[in-house]
């Protein structure tokens, strides 16, 4: 049995683990995509002590290398099940069973789906959540992002200088980005708003090759498209925990700012629990704080 299961190893839960580890406890850490969360998938971070401006990968893997030479186990795989009760816990993925004293759940958020006919079939093949990741393919091409949060108007101005036209598909009549967000959109000359607008569909063969977009007036038109970038924000993925911990209406874990849970011996870190701001310097510092908390928890029991 393993001292303490961290789920998730973005920054908050790698920063648990850092502490943990300080501490002397043995950490598992289990992520079921990617170590850095969606950190990893940030083009730039201008907000996080230290650094001006640095990478999300390269972010993510500094603090990935510090939890991993501090003697922290990754298992890369999806945590399926978990039992949290009682003094052993254990948390279940596809293949492996594993038992610990105390369980940080630092499981992020996962992505919202647009829920349009098309967007399932032509995910990896024209439909994308990640600029960073996939905007290269679209060199040259013309492209839609869809939302109109940070997230959207980051991809649209990243897109915007691979990709000859991009389409923003905003839903209400105005941007919910940042003000200056929106003012370097509105001097791209290769980047068109399309306010209180919709797409209803996505079509292609093999790839995507156009959308139905639907205007305010709810007239709809197909329009030729090479990619569709769907940023529409993040809701919590704690379906598996709902019978064991308890959660806000929106399914976010209930926790203060000790990081504890209704559950002895389980704690909650970063974007995953109710919280005001959800940023990498906040997951980081509620890791500190599970991480400290999972520590004296296991000291106490010893
Ligand atoms: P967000 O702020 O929640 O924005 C989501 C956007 O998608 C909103 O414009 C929303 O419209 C729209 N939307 C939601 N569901 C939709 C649907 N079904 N169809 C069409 N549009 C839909 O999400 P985010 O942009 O991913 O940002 C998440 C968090 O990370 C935010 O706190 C953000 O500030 C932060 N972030 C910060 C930075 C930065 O500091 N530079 C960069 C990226 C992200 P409505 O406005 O109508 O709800």
């Amino acid at each position: 049995m393993t001292d303490l299961i961290i789920i998730g190893a973005g920054p908050a839960g790698l920063t648990a683990a850092i502490y943990a580890l300080r501490a002397g406890l043995s950490v598992v850490i289990i992520e079921g995509v990617i170590y850095g969360g969606q950190m990893s998938i940030t083009n730039e971070i201008e907000n996080y002590p230290g650094f001006r401006s640095i990478s999300g990968a390269q972010l993510s893997e500094a603090m990935y290398k510090q939890a991993g030479d501090m003697g922290a186990k990754f298992i890369f795989q999806k945590a399926e099940q978990v039992r949290l009760s009682g003094d052993v816990k254990t948390v279940k993925t596809h293949s492996n069973e594993f038992h610990a004293k105390a369980v940080i759940i630092a499981n992020g958020l996962k992505r919202r789906l647009l829920g349009c006919r098309g967007e399932e079939e032509f995910t990896g093949r024209g439909v994308s959540y990640c600029a960073v990741c996939d905007g290269a393919f679209f060199k040259g091409k013309k492209v839609i992002v869809v939302g109109g949060g940070n997230t959207a108007a980051e991809d649209a101005l990243y897109l915007s200088e691979l990709c000859n036209q991009v389409l923003l598909v905003v839903r209400r009549d105005r941007l919910r980005a940042e003000k200056y967000l929106a003012d370097l959109i509105d001097k791209k000359s290769n980047i068109t708003k399309l306010m209180q607008s919709r797409i209803r569909e996505i079509r292609g063969e093999n790839t995507v090759k156009s959308v139905i977009l639907e205007d305010k007036l709810e007239n709809c038109q197909e329009v030729d498209i090479d990619g569709v970038f769907i940023a529409i924000g993040y809701e919590p993925g704690n379906d598996i925990y709902k019978d064991q911990i308890k959660m806000d209406d929106y399914m976010y874990f209930i926790s203060d700012e000790s990081c504890q849970t209704n559950v002895s011996g389980v704690y909650v870190a970063g974007d995953c629990r109710t919280k005001p701001i959800r940023q990498i310097a906040t997951a980081v510092s509620d890791g500190a704080v599970a991480g400290s908390m999972a520590v004296r928890f296991i000291l106490s029991k010893t």
